[in-house]
């Protein structure tokens, strides 16, 4: 998609604060640093719109950015804060499951994890959940950021690490590399999301 014109929507804890427009809408996920503000930023064409390097205990919200008036990208706050208090995990669980379990506006979910590393327990744990029964046959895209930091010679066996330690199944998710340095899967990537849009 040819992206000229994006706006930051609304913030979102709950269910009534979500858009009403009834556009479709695909999430992002991925703990914290791994590149998700890079990659909204690659795919909609700007240097800073979505906020980079999002600091863990600040508040945690679902952003809704409109691409192009067709398409919410829904970012979602990066799991794996170790120093966040129980409760305050527990909160961010249910805003989260509310939105990932429940939204009928919601097409699909870009999984991102870090090319240069197996998988974490949390990127596991919610690789897993995605692609159980409660999410109801909602379409996965793993992908893998960072890649212009590992030799392309490197790439095919960091792609099987990762499918391996994810248990990565064919059948319910597509993968892809990615750089936003490079730009490279930028294309793949918008492909996959023109086509849950449809869906
Ligand atoms: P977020 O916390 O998931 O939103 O991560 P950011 O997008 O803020 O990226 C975290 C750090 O990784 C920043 O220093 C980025 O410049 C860097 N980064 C993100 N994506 C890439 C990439 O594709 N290649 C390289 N080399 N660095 C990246």
């Amino acid at each position: 998609m040819e992206v000229h014109n994006v706006e930051m929507v609304m913030s979102a804890v709950q269910p009534s604060q979500y858009p009403t427009d009834g556009l479709p809408e695909i999430a992002l996920v991925g703990r914290s640093n791994v590149g998700k503000s890079s990659l909204t930023n690659t795919l909609i064409n700007r240097k800073a719109f979505a906020r980079t390097s999002s600091q863990p205990g600040k508040t945690q919200t679902l952003n809704f950015y409109k691409v192009e008036n067709q398409v919410f990208f829904v970012d979602v706050p990066g799991y794996g804060y170790a120093k966040v208090s129980k409760s305050a995990r527990e909160k961010f669980q249910v805003m989260i499951g509310e939105y990932l379990e429940k939204r009928q506006a919601l097409r699909g979910v870009v999984q991102l994890v870090d090319a240069r590393h197996a998988p974490s327990r949390e990127d596991i744990e919610m690789y897993h959940w995605l692609t159980s029964e409660e999410m109801g046959g909602l379409p996965v895209l793993v992908v893998a950021t960072k890649a212009d930091k590992i030799a392309r010679g490197r790439w095919n066996k960091a792609e099987r690490e990762i499918k391996k330690t994810l248990q990565f199944s064919d059948q319910v998710s597509d993968f892809e590399m990615f750089s936003s340095e490079t730009k490279y899967g930028k294309e793949i990537v918008w492909e996959w999301i023109e086509a849950r849009m449809l869906d």
